[in-house]
């Protein structure tokens, strides 16, 4: 039987998490506070989803706006090599 259902509850309920940058009422996301914009990124220098970060849809727009601007001016990395992640930080 292949067809078993598939809607098992297993008890993780994604808490519904708030914006980061709607709780600090911001408008616009500066792509020079890189120190920001690294807390949105994985260690290889991904954006992260917005199911993790939480963000609101505007403000993950904004946010990803801003670090493509950020790696752009090469604030941010574009990829991180893992070995080059030990002697950066
Ligand atoms: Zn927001």
């Amino acid at each position: 039987m292949r067809d078993a259902p598939k809607k098992q509850w297993r008890g993780r309920r994604p808490k519904r998490k708030n914006c980061a940058f709607c709780v600090d009422k911001v408008k616009q996301i500066d792509f020079k506070d890189s120190l920001r914009l690294r807390r949105f990124v994985t260690d290889r220098g991904k954006i992260l989803p917005r199911r993790i970060s939480g963000n609101c849809a505007k403000h993950q727009r904004l946010l990803a706006e801003s670090i493509k601007r950020a790696r752009f001016m090469a604030l941010m990395p574009y990829t991180v090599n893992q070995e080059q992640n030990f002697v950066r930080f």
